[in-house]
């Protein structure tokens, strides 16, 4: 399967696939409580992939601490692995980020980051998986 194919799953296939946990992010757009997820506080260098279907999304360069509780990312590895959705759902809209191959909630972006983008990509922890760089010999 190549990067830019989608998965698509049916929900009983999602629900096998993934943790309880990560099956409420990412299938029903749900959100882990602050300074819950595995990777609020991870420094290590990497790339994180989509927990859902593996795609890359967020490099470690360019996470950073947001204080909030929720690992935070001023830019996405590519414009293209995520995708944007007005989300309604709170009484203030904000932009929901979902993973661009599966289509897995992944968290919202609000354009208060640090620079060079401006932008803070809050993701949930168990909606992503680190894959840590292998440290070079
Ligand atoms: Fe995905």
């Amino acid at each position: 399967m190549t990067e830019k194919e989608k998965t698509t799953l049916t929900d009983a296939e999602w629900r096998e696939r993934l943790s309880p946990e990560e099956y409420h992010v990412l299938r029903k757009a749900g959100t882990e409580r602050p300074f819950t997820g595995m990777y609020v506080h991870v420094k290590d260098g990497g790339m994180y992939r989509c927990a859902g279907c593996g795609a890359e999304l967020f490099s470690s360069d360019t996470k950073y601490d947001s204080g909030t509780g929720w690992p935070s990312f001023w830019a996405p590895i590519d414009s293209d692995a995520i995708e944007l959705r007005r989300d309604w759902s709170m009484l203030v809209p904000r932009t929901e980020v979902r993973c661009a191959r599966c289509g897995g909630h992944l968290g919202h972006v609000f354009d208060d980051g640090p620079q060079p983008s401006g932008q803070r990509y809050c993701m949930n922890s168990c909606a992503l998986k680190l894959e840590k760089q292998t440290p070079a010999t």
